[in-house]
């Protein structure tokens, strides 16, 4: 006689109109008819649960019973009740043929692994179900892309700035905002993410922020309202388990819902958080460092410290930057002088905000002009690489254009951080105090919002070796020039 047990499941999707009892009653029935010898109690899952997970421990021992060689064969009521998914024909199939054991099923056909036919047909079976599952798969991808296409959202809408229905949250869209034009002013993850801190701002699930989760924020096009869809094939695998893109996914359509900032925006924050260079640059870590232009050659001023004199900005001579070398001035009484200044101009009258108020930023209008640089940048490049230039013309060229590209970055980051002079304290005081405390990129962007050019003049006073201020020249901002 044949050893055989019995598997049941209860299943979410029969409601209660295939209760375990009938199931076990076929089986039952089943073996009686065919003389069967029944060798265990029968094994039975529920799988209703959601909460239960993919664990079927029933089935399991199941299985290791299959394993020991212990059974001839299971029975039960359908295939579909031993099976979960198709795609999990091709294990049992393999499991069963290997160990000759039977699948004898109520209602569908019965696999029969004694024979070598009964197993040319179960795998014949396994191949078509593994066939049902890639048209499946490739149905949900088609499913995935058409809900893309037409702009609807990818699950829940709940994210940091969003309401779970997809409405701007009143207090998080606000500060995404406030994030965004942070970043695009020049300021650094990190120094976000400090801020955040010392503000307790919370993430959704209450937690702290970390520097990629607000770099994947701030890269995604949902915050724009469009819709972006990364078509990846291992992201729709029936069992794999979706992968999380580096948030850079290809934008396919505008959203159903409203954005906090605009697409020109997301396009410029990828361009600026893309940056490879961005990862590794650790530029900008003094307060003046890029900001003052030296005005001999008119060239960006570098740190630089030694042991006579300690930390100075200079123009550092390197040959074909066409840096000239010849100013420097001490870098902790400038730093303290240019603070000061600052401080009092934007505070003069009391308000912050008073000047940042009828700045109008276009940000689209930055981009155009960026990628316009950006594409005279490549073309020259590229007629130099084709033998069509010589290496001066180049040179000359290339600077041109940097030089074109440094403008457009001091003139548009000098109208973009409208709301972080917004966010600053109420008085001259309480900003004074704060000062140090702010990461050292959230004080360049509060420069840079003020001051237009800063430009090191020469020496006055040839052999008098002491600090002189009044050679940081200093252009305003627009509604700052009567400081
Ligand atoms: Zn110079």
């Amino acid at each position: 006689m044949l050893r055989v047990a019995i598997y049941a499941r209860i299943s979410a999707d029969d409601g209660t109109a295939l209760g375990v009892g009938r199931q076990v009653e076929d089986c039952l029935e089943r073996i009686t008819k065919d003389g069967l010898d029944l060798v265990h109690e029968p094994y039975v899952d529920n799988d209703v649960s959601a909460t239960s997970g993919k664990r079927r421990p029933q089935f399991e021992a199941l299985i290791e019973s299959v394993e020991r060689h212990e059974l001839d064969a299971v029975v039960c009521y359908a295939g579909d009740r031993f099976v979960r998914r198709l795609g999990e024909w091709a294990d049992v199939i393999e499991l069963f043929g290997g160990t000759r054991t039977s699948l004898l099923c109520c209602q569908s056909p019965d696999l029969e692994m004694a024979t070598a036919n009964g197993r040319m047909v179960a795998g014949v079976l396994a191949s078509m179900a593994a066939g049902e599952t890639s048209r499946l798969s490739e149905r949900v991808v088609r499913e995935k892309l058409a809900r893309a296409r037409a702009g609807k959202p990818n699950g829940s809408m709940r994210s940091f700035g969003y309401n779970a229905d997809g409405s701007i949250n009143d207090v998080e869209g606000p500060i995404v905002r406030e994030m965004v034009d942070r970043v695009i002013a020049g300021e650094s993850i990190r120094s976000i993410v400090l801020d955040l801190e010392l503000r307790k701002v919370p993430t959704i699930k209450g937690g702290t922020w970390r520097g990629p989760t607000v770099r994947v924020m701030l890269m995604s096009a949902k915050i724009s309202g469009q819709r972006e869809h990364t078509p990846k094939p291992s992201q729709f695998a029936p069992t794999g388990t979706p992968k999380r893109s580096n948030g850079l996914g290809q934008i396919v359509a505008d959203g159903i819902w409203d954005g906090i900032i605009t697409p020109g925006e997301t396009a410029r924050l990828r361009e600026i958080l893309g940056d490879p260079a961005r990862r590794t640059q650790r530029g900008g870590r003094y307060l003046l460092t890029g900001i003052m232009i030296c005005g001999s050659c008119m060239k960006p001023m570098n740190s630089h410290s030694d042991q006579r004199d300690g930390r100075k900005y200079q123009c550092i001579k390197i040959p074909g930057t066409g840096k000239c070398g010849r100013r420097s001035i001490a870098a902790e009484p400038s730093d303290a002088f240019i603070r000061d200044v600052v401080l009092s101009a934007i505070y003069q009258g009391g308000n912050p905000r008073r000047f940042a108020q009828p700045v109008v930023v276009s940000i689209d209008a930055y981009a155009a002009q960026r990628s316009g640089l950006d594409a005279e940048r490549k073309s020259a490049a590229a007629r130099y690489g084709a033998g069509a230039i010589d290496d001066d013309t180049f040179d000359t060229e290339n600077a041109r254009i940097k030089d074109a590209i440094r403008r457009l970055d001091v003139r548009y980051s000098s109208t973009a951080p409208t709301s972080l002079l917004g966010s600053l304290p109420r008085s001259l005081s309480a900003a004074r105090s704060q000062w140090d405390e702010w990461h050292v990129d959230k004080q360049r962007s509060v420069l840079r919002a003020a001051i237009q050019e800063l430009v090191l003049l020469p020496r006055r006073h040839v052999g008098v070796n002491r600090y002189d201020a009044t050679r940081l020249q200093i252009s305003w901002q627009r509604g700052l020039e009567n400081v």
